[in-house]
C-alpha cells in the first residue's frame, strides 16, 4: 500500500492493474480487428417448441484475435461498450446480418443484438432503415433483441426510438427478461413483439421451485399481454418438456444447437431442392 495526499491509503494492487492494461490491450486490437476480418458472426438456431422447426437464428458475434485466439463476446462486448467502439462494432454486425441473410434461400428470420448505447442514439431508426433499403431484406424478417439496461435509463427516449423501429416494420424482442429490476414496469410500457426469458431461469427449471414459478408465471403473464415468448438455454430434453407442457411457444439452447458459422448453417438456410 502507498499512501495518498490525505490519510486515505491507496491498495495498489497489481492484478487490477493488470487487468486493466489487459482490456485497454483488447480496445486497441478490436478497431484494427475489425478491419482485418478478425470479427465473424455465428448463427444459433431459434426453434419452434412443438414442432421442433426452425424458425429463425440469433446472430452471436464472434472475435478470432491473431495472438489469442478465441475471444469471448462476454469479454471484448463490455469494452466496447466502454470505450464507444460498439457503435461502429454493432453497425457492422447489423449490416453484415442483413447482407447474409439476404441471401438465403429459406427466408427465416434473423435476431440481432442492440446495445445501450446504439439503441440509445437518435439516428439509429435512420441507420436500419438505410441498412435494410441498401440489403434489400424485408425488415419483417429482422428481429432487435434489447435489454432493460438500453431502455431504463431514459425511458421516453428508449420508447420513441422503439415506436420509430416499429413503424419501419422491425420487431422488438426482450433480451435477459427476468434478469432486470423492473421487468413487469417495462412490459407494461413498451411494445416488444417477443420476451427471451434468460437463461438463468431455464437452467434449474427442473429441480428449482423458484426458477419453475418464474417461468411460469411469465408465461402466463406473456400469455394475456399476447406476447409471444422464446426461452433461453434449453440444454436438455427435460427443460424442453417443462417448456412444452407449460405452453412456452419458442426454444433456443445447445439442445438444438450451439451457435455455428454460416458454413455449418447452409443445409437449414439454402436447403437442398426436394428430390
Ligand atoms: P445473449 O444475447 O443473452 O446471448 C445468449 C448467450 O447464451 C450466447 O452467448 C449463447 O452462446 C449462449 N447460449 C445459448 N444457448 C445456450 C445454452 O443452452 N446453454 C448455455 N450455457 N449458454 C447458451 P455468447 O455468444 O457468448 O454471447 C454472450 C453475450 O454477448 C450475449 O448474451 C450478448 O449479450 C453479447 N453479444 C454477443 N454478440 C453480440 C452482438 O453482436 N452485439 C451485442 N451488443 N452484444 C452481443
Ligand atoms: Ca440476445
Ligand atoms: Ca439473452
Ligand atoms: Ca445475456
Amino acid at each position: 500500500a502507498k499512501a495518498t495526499g490525505s490519510n486515505n491509503i491507496c491498495f495498489y494492487d497489481k492484478s487490477m492493474d493488470q487487468a486493466a492494461r489487459e482490456r485497454s490491450a483488447l480496445a486497441m486490437d478490436m478497431r484494427t480487428g475489425l478491419q482485418r476480418g478478425e470479427f465473424q458472426l455465428y448463427f444459433q438456431k431459434q426453434n419452434n417448441t412443438k414442432s421442433g422447426e426452425v424458425i429463425g437464428f440469433e446472430v452471436l458475434l464472434r472475435w478470432l484475435h491473431p495472438r489469442r485466439g478465441m475471444v469471448s463476446p462476454v469479454e471484448f462486448i463490455p469494452i466496447a461498450e466502454r470505450t464507444g467502439f460498439i457503435m461502429e462494432l454493432g453497425d457492422w454486425v447489423l449490416r453484415q446480418a442483413c447482407v447474409e441473410a439476404v441471401k438465403w434461400g429459406n427466408p427465416l428470420k434473423i435476431a440481432v443484438n442492440v446495445a445501450p448505447k446504439q439503441l440509445a442514439n437518435a439516428n439509429f431508426p435512420q441507420r436500419v432503415r438505410e441498412i435494410l433499403a441498401e440489403t434489400g431484406l424485408d425488415p419483417a424478417r429482422l428481429e432487435l433483441e434489447i435489454t432493460e439496461s438500453g431502455i431504463i435509463v431514459d425511458q421516453q427516449h428508449a420508447l420513441l426510438i422503439i415506436r420509430q423501429l416499429k413503424a419501419i416494420g422491425v420487431k422488438i424482442a426482450m433480451d435477459d427478461y427476468g434478469t432486470g429490476y423492473s421487468s413487469l414496469s417495462t412490459l407494461q410500457l413498451f411494445p416488444f413483439d417477443k420476451i427471451k426469458i434468460d437463461r438463468g431461469f431455464i437452467d434449474n427449471v427442473a429441480d428449482n421451485r423458484q426458477s419453475a414459478a418464474i417461468v411460469r408465471s411469465t408465461l402466463i403473464l406473456a400469455q394475456s399481454l399476447d406476447i409471444p415468448v422464446l426461452a433461453e438455454g434449453v440444454e436438455n430434453a427435460e427443460h424442453l418438456r417443462f417448456l412444452q407442457d407449460e405452453g412456452c411457444e419458442q426454444v433456443q439452447g445447445y439442445f438444438y444447437g450451439r451457435p455455428q458459422p454460416l458454413s455449418e448453417i447452409q443445409d437449414i438456410v439454402n436447403p437442398p431442392p426436394a428430390a
